[in-house]
């Protein structure tokens, strides 16, 4: 490879074990001529929940679908209004709308970007559930945002999707809320090779509804019970790759936590946001930096070669498709987004390849910051 190839954002880095692993399952998934619902899915369900600390888990069709039939398992209908943040890419946005209820944005937290407990508050009374986003692989303040809904009566549903394996005291994602959705696309921390998707929950009656709503609502076969269901079934070849990949996850979460420490150390002293660790609490689905001269930091990587992205650039609220609704407005929200930046932090990014970006995003802080210093005349503290 040449040395000044493009670092891509995401790369798919398959281990000979494991490439050994998906033809044993495959195959195994060949020979059983059973596509859907099968063997495979009952035991992938077994053992995702087990991973979680949970006692039900349901695979269904993708992550969006799991907040989907999550909600409705909950009793999100038609109308209903339903707390969330508008800085998480939309998906929640889009499971609340498919329902006909109403999204109910929240503001985030300044330093963690994930739902802000004091801005949730005033909105309880009014909502029927709360969607609170694990972002960019952080456990966000979940027991509190639990025990505030609690108080009123109301659900949360945890979105998992760059969160699989987080752990804080003992406990993991999906583990905390009602109920917890995961995406196995194929870029997320455990990630199938085509679109799939889960639940997990505790309660055993919500595992019930998800199970029906996955299949058309159906309580036996062609009696249908539960309005809202459709089909988001998991196939069988998904859920035997998923048995296959699981046991590498946390070898995977730590290499990301790695490459995450790399750069923290790398960028000491600039003038960058710079995500924490954490103690577990953080499995590196995205290391995004934020710079108030983001889109000349992304410039100036690009020439360098190195693949960035931005997670995610417009907020909810502010998407052209509810231009026709009222919003207020959400100050941090709205300021993250146009200074947010994904760096690449993938298992199996190479040593030079961090080295590479490591230097190049060190180059472009500081000739930015010197631009910005000269403009301005005198040296000036900046924000970050
Ligand atoms: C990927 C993702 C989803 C949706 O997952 P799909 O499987 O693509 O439907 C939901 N929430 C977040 C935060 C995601 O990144």
């Amino acid at each position: 490879m040449a040395v000044n190839s493009t670092i891509p954002l995401f790369r798919f880095e398959i281990e000979p074990d494991l490439v050994a692993a998906l033809r044993t399952a495959t195959e195994r998934v060949l020979d059983s001529r059973r596509f859907v619902l099968g063997d495979e899915v009952a035991a992938f369900e077994r053992e995702f929940a087990a991973f979680c600390g949970v006692a039900e888990c349901v695979g269904v069709a993708n992550g969006t679908d799991a907040l989907e039939l999550a909600l409705r398992a909950v009793g999100v209908e038609p109308g209903d209004r339903v707390a969330t943040v508008a800085n998480a890419g939309y998906y929640a946005s889009a499971a609340i709308a498919a329902i006909g209820a109403v999204p109910a944005y929240v503001d985030v937290d300044e330093r963690t970007l994930s739902m802000a407990v004091a801005a949730l508050d005033p909105v309880l009374a009014s909502v029927r559930a709360v969607v609170v986003t694990h972002l960019y692989g952080r456990l966000a303040d979940v027991e509190a945002i639990v025990a505030a809904a609690g108080a009123h009566g109301v659900p949360v549903v945890e979105d998992c999707a760059h969160a699989h394996g987080a752990h804080r005291k003992g406990r993991r994602a999906g583990a905390f809320g009602a109920v917890g959705c995961f995406s196995f696309y194929p870029t997320k921390n455990l990630g199938a090779l085509g679109d799939a998707g889960a639940v997990v929950t505790g309660d055993s009656a919500v595992a019930a509804r998800i199970r029906s709503l996955r299949q058309y609502g159906w309580r036996e076969k062609y009696e249908v019970v539960l309005a809202g269901g459709r089909n988001s079934r998991l196939d069988e070849l998904q859920a035997a790759v998923l048995r296959a990949k699981l046991p590498w996850l946390e070898r995977w979460n730590a290499a990301r936590v790695a490459i995450a420490r790399r750069y923290r150390e790398a960028f000491a002293g600039l003038p960058l946001g710079v995500p924490d660790l954490g103690d577990g609490d953080y499995v590196a689905h995205l290391f995004v930096v934020r710079s108030r001269h983001r889109d000349a930091l992304r410039a100036h990587l690009a020439a360098a070669g190195v693949g960035t992205d931005v997670h995610y650039p417009r907020p909810d609220h502010l998407q052209p498709a509810l231009a026709h609704v009222a919003h207020s407005r959400l100050p941090v929200t709205e300021a993250a987004c146009g200074e947010v930046l994904t760096l690449p932090c993938f298992p199996g990014m190479r040593d030079d390849e961090i080295g590479r970006v490591s230097e190049a995003v060190r180059a472009g802080a500081v000739a930015l910051a010197t631009r910005q210093g000269a403009r301005e005349g005198a040296p000036r503290r900046m924000r970050q």
